[in-house]
């Protein structure tokens, strides 16, 4: 069950149990099933999956791994672990943070997605995976930034095929406290968008850490680890549709 998934993580260092690699099985079932009727990949098949999504969302933990941030993206013993808040912005399907949580169960997570279809598989997926501290939240990412209970509050933000970088980080860095860090993964050459995205990072208190690079099935992949360094002004992010529309 899920061999090639087993493999691939124990290359990143994660040993997972035969429980989280049910669990992983279960994931591609209901995504089989679910995707008949609503659009949440275009990856299919017990292989591509299992590559093209599982493993690579547990890449983001390489790029977590050496930094100084101590989110406890490693396996220690459970004792051993703290709780941390992870944030997903426009997660789809659950990726990447669901197969995070599968893999380091400690983390207490919020998925975010402004399509309602997406975010009932979640509901649905949660429930069937057994997962607690997982909150879905069926909202932009630019209307959730504005709520307390979110706003400058999350250790870790991930993101994945959801924007260039510029606009990325006016969606994801205002949920960050000062000193969480983000992690946008990006296929191919990753420079010239970090280049563009010099004006968001001064405007909004972030700063490229470092950029982590892998080998995923032979594709190359970039990890860009952004850490946050003072509070978003308030003025971002600007309203919904903006941050895209026309990147800062
Ligand atoms: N992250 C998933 C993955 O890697 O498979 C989904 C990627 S999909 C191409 C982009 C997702 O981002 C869509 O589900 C879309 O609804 C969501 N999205 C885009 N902009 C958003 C925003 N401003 N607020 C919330 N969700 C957003």
């Amino acid at each position: 069950m899920m061999e090639e998934l087993a493999k691939g993580a124990l290359k990143f260092g994660v040993a997972l149990s035969p429980q989280q690699l049910a669990q992983f099985e279960v994931y591609y079932r209901k995504l089989e099933t679910w995707n008949q009727r609503v659009n949440l990949t275009s990856i299919q098949g017990y292989r591509e999956v299992q590559v093209g999504h599982f493993l690579d969302s547990l890449s983001i933990c390489l790029a977590l791994r050496d930094g100084p941030w101590g989110l406890g993206l490693e396996q220690a013993p459970p004792q051993e672990q703290g709780t941390f808040s992870l944030i997903d912005v426009g997660t789809g399907a659950g990726l990447p943070a669901l197969p995070l949580k599968i893999a380091f169960p400690h983390l207490r997570v919020t998925l975010v997605d402004s399509v309602a279809k997406k975010t009932a598989f979640l509901t649905h997926l949660l429930a069937a995976l057994g997962l607690n501290d997982v909150s879905v939240k069926t909202e932009r990412a630019e209307t959730l930034a504005r709520h307390p209970d979110h706003r400058e509050s999350y250790d870790l933000a991930v993101s994945r095929a959801v924007a260039s970088l510029p606009t990325l980080l006016e969606l994801s860095l205002p949920f960050l406290r000062v000193g969480g860090v983000m992690v946008a993964p990006k296929k191919g050459a990753v420079a010239a968008e970090v280049a563009r995205a010099g004006r968001a990072l001064t405007l909004l208190g972030g700063r490229v850490h470092h950029v982590t690079e892998l080998t995923l099935a032979g594709e190359k992949r970039a990890l860009v680890v952004v850490a946050k360094v003072s509070p978003v002004p308030e003025a971002y992010p600007r309203r919904p549709g903006l941050p895209k529309k026309r990147p800062l």
